[in-house]
């Protein structure tokens, strides 16, 4: 009871006391205090991403951040295990640089519509459409196709390292996500079509992010500050304060002293910011990403105690060059 406790009082002072119905904060803490128990048993490591809900990240989490920070951190863990609370993807990115470990998904529908927009198979299609162009890939994406890419980037280093494409080349592939193809080409002077070649992916999260309603906030809130993930579209983009990846938004958010902050995300990154920023005024508009949320502290608890869950996997081949596609990035990102 003791060891409850105190846990209850850990979490209340992290604030997860405020996004819980009366009560409930037992319930969480008992949770927590089972999977951390664990965790410290098995020399695991618990990665999560910035979408996953708050008691996942203040509560368990070791390694907390966007896909770039996680990939980077998780080339440094000296876990055995990782669990990651985040998408397929990532886990696969997780496994890539530690293939030593053991990484595992607690949930089996954590997919992303990005990722599952293209195939292998269609990268070696556009490469031999465009010979001697290099693939440039957003991260939201399976091992098959990051082998088959010369580069790989996320939201928050995307712009960085096509500007160092763009010095070698008049032309690159950008997979798979269209509008943040988009917003890139047009911070960059790039013409879609013809200095970037584009693919139709999209995230189901940040598509359907409505730009008719900042006006209307805008009007509500004098003062609002707008941000908006790069993977939203390009009339919505046009609207906003500030484009980035949710790194970018969250130092955006701590350096500023706004009168409102309207975010333009997944909800989870509201909550944390919520959360990280008690004395900022924050104006809800965001959407809820399926695929993210089907990872709870159940989940988690569950394939802890699972003496065989299923883990991870990337073919070799497939492993050693989606590395070097990986690696490039951190070099380019450095
Ligand atoms: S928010 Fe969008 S990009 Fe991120 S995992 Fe969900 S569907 Fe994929």
């Amino acid at each position: 009871m003791d060891a409850l406790n105190e846990e209850i009082k850990r979490l209340t002072a992290l604030g997860l006391h405020r996004r819980c119905v009366e009560g409930d904060i037992a319930r969480v803490a008992g949770l927590t205090l089972e999977i951390n128990t664990l965790k410290k048993q098995k020399n695991a490591v618990i990665c999560a991403h910035v979408y996953q809900t708050p008691d996942i990240i203040l509560g368990i989490g070791d390694l907390v951040g966007d896909s770039y920070k996680l990939a980077d951190d998780c080339r440094k863990t000296a876990a055995d295990i990782i669990v990651f609370c985040g998408v397929h993807f990532m886990a696969e990115t997780a496994k890539i640089l530690n293939p030593s470990k053991k990484v595992y998904v607690p949930s089996k529908n954590a997919g992303c519509s990005l990722s599952e927009a293209i195939t292998g198979e269609d990268v070696r299609k556009l490469k031999a459409e465009h010979p001697g162009l290099p693939v440039v890939t957003y991260i939201n994406t399976s091992a098959e196709v990051k082998a088959e890419s010369d580069c790989i980037v996320t939201s928050a280093n995307a712009e960085k390292i096509l500007r160092k494409m763009y010095e070698k080349h008049d032309k690159v592939i950008f997979i798979p996500d269209r509008f943040m193809g988009t917003n890139l080409a047009k911070v960059l002077g790039k013409t879609p079509g013809k200095d970037i070649i584009l693919w139709n992916g999209t995230c189901i999260v940040h598509e359907h992010l409505n730009p008719d309603l900042i006006k209307i906030y805008r009007q509500k809130y004098p003062g609002l500050v707008a941000l908006a993930h790069a993977e939203c579209p390009s009339d919505l983009i046009a609207a906003v304060d500030f484009m980035g990846g949710t790194g970018d938004m969250m130092r955006y958010v701590e350096n500023t002293n706004a009168a409102a902050y309207l975010l333009l995300t997944e909800c989870g990154f509201g909550e944390l910011a919520k959360l990280k920023f008690p004395e900022k005024n924050f104006i809800a508009m965001c959407r809820l990403c399926p695929y993210m949320k089907s990872i709870t502290l159940e989940s988690v608890l569950t394939l802890l105690k699972d003496p065989n869950p299923e883990e991870v996997t990337v073919p070799a081949d497939i492993a050693i060059r989606a590395k070097r596609s990986i690696d490039k990035m951190f070099e380019l990102a450095a």
